[in-house]
């Protein structure tokens, strides 16, 4: 069956003379809320959810928690924790957000290769479910936080199962070299750590996390073999598989569907359970860009262009690599749509350039649409997830505002930052 990370738009996009979403006329939102404007579709978000539950519904004890990173807002979060969701976190920032949200702190799994002392202790404090420990380092530090607290911390293990899947090297996160978690050499270790010294700290079980924007479903099963191997001969009753389940940023993009991903897990992890002879375990599930992604898309104006000549024709618009730098980064490549214009027709080859000090800002190369004109609005799809995350002030440029769209309404969920924001945090020494 399809699920909605297979989608590259929206669920709810209509083309009407100009784009639709969330029966929202794009070209008004823009006239309302101006550009660059993230819009979030919540009938995509909780679609995507209602698919991972529905997959995953054949396995008793199975538990979703989305991977905040890929957008954390305290709007999106109250959304996804209606959903029955759960958070896995990786900073105070993402902590405090969720808490603020009202989201039930029991449900929040706490995540990273570096966290201080002081996140450690604020995750404890407001009562965050599961700790993630990644490293020796940490397990000393966790066991001396929970001690100044007179509390004992659940925790999992963060392993790096030896898995290469085949993304771009740097969301790649489970092959052995990796910055993150424990080799699976070192476990033992840890584990005897655990129980001798850092009495603390109560182990639950095994957490790991093979890459992101992940097309093959079979590398799934592999880790589940590994996980379930290891807990076994461990007595362990807790596997995190991650995130990773990727989507479709442009035609040629062919994510697996959720419901495929989920038969995979389940059958796989009910032979793991036979074989080695073990109570079903308790599964956790950590997909974020698969749940946040198509649901978002930027809608930008257009301004200048450039005929180089004999050469492309650059086509700017008011955004770019501080709202999207993944471009820039990872080579990504995104669809676009002209929102008032959404017939195909007169079709030209041209370059859709950022507004950024840096050649490299380039958001869409060689791309055919209908002419453009300055004060076209652009929709850009699938920018939901590690967007707005990732967004800087790079030439001190404020960050887009971001509205949630449903039923025909649209409510702001982030404001748009103002010059005096870019300046709240500066200093003049007298
Ligand atoms: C990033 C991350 C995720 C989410 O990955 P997606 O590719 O966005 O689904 C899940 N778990 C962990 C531990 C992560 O670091």
């Amino acid at each position: 069956m399809k699920s909605t990370n297979q989608y590259l738009k929206p669920l709810s996009l209509k083309v009407n003379e100009n784009l639709e979403i969330g029966g929202c006329d794009t070209v008004e939102l823009v006239e309302k809320f101006g550009t660059p404007l993230y819009v979030v579709d919540e009938y995509t978000i909780r679609s995507i959810c209602r698919d991972y539950k529905e997959a995953f519904k054949a396995y008793e004890n199975v538990n979703m928690m989305y991977a905040s990173k890929a957008l954390c807002t305290m709007a999106t979060s109250k959304l996804l924790a209606s959903e029955g969701f759960g958070f896995d976190v990786v900073s105070a920032g993402e902590i405090y957000t969720v808490y603020k949200a009202g989201v039930d702190m029991s449900k929040v799994l706490f995540n990273g290769n570096n966290k201080s002392y002081d996140e450690l202790s604020l995750a404890i404090e407001l009562g965050v479910g599961r700790i993630s420990a990644d490293n020796f380092f940490e397990l000393a530090l966790l066991n001396e936080v929970a001690k100044a607290q007179n509390k004992t911390i659940d925790i999992l293990l963060r392993i790096t199962p030896g898995i290469e899947c085949h993304t771009h090297k740097y969301i790649q996160t489970g092959h052995l070299d990796s910055k993150f978690g424990f080799d699976l050499t070192q476990v033992d270790e840890a584990v005897e750590l655990i129980k001798n010294d850092y009495t603390n700290l109560k182990l639950h079980g095994l957490h790991a996390h093979i890459g992101s924007q992940i097309f093959e479903t079979s590398i799934y099963g592999d880790e589940i073999e590994i996980l379930v191997k290891e807990i076994a001969r461990l007595g362990l009753n807790e596997i995190n598989i991650g995130g990773g389940i990727g989507v479709k940023y442009t035609e040629n993009d062919c994510p697996p569907s959720v419901y495929d991903v989920a038969e995979i897990i389940i059958n796989r992890l009910n032979e793991c359970i036979k074989k080695y002879n073990i109570e079903p375990p308790a599964l956790f599930i950590e997909p974020g860009r698969s749940i946040i992604s198509t649901a978002g898309v930027t809608l930008y104006t257009v301004g200048s262009s450039k005929q180089v000549p004999n050469g492309r024709k650059y086509v700017a618009v008011d955004g770019g690599m501080s709202d999207n730098i993944r471009p820039a980064m990872y080579g990504a490549e995104y669809t676009v749509q002209v929102a008032n214009k959404p017939d195909v027709q007169n079709l030209q080859k041209v370059t859709i350039a950022g507004r950024f000090c840096e050649s490299g800002d380039i958001l869409i190369k060689d791309v055919e649409l209908p002419e453009l004109e300055e004060g076209d609005i652009l929709c850009v799809y699938n920018t939901g997830a590690y967007n707005y995350s990732m967004a800087s002030n790079y030439n001190r440029v404020p960050k887009p505002a971001m509205v949630l769209v449903n039923d025909s309404l649209s409510h702001v969920i982030v404001a748009r930052e103002t010059l005096d924001d870019l300046i709240s945090h500066d200093r003049i020494s007298q």
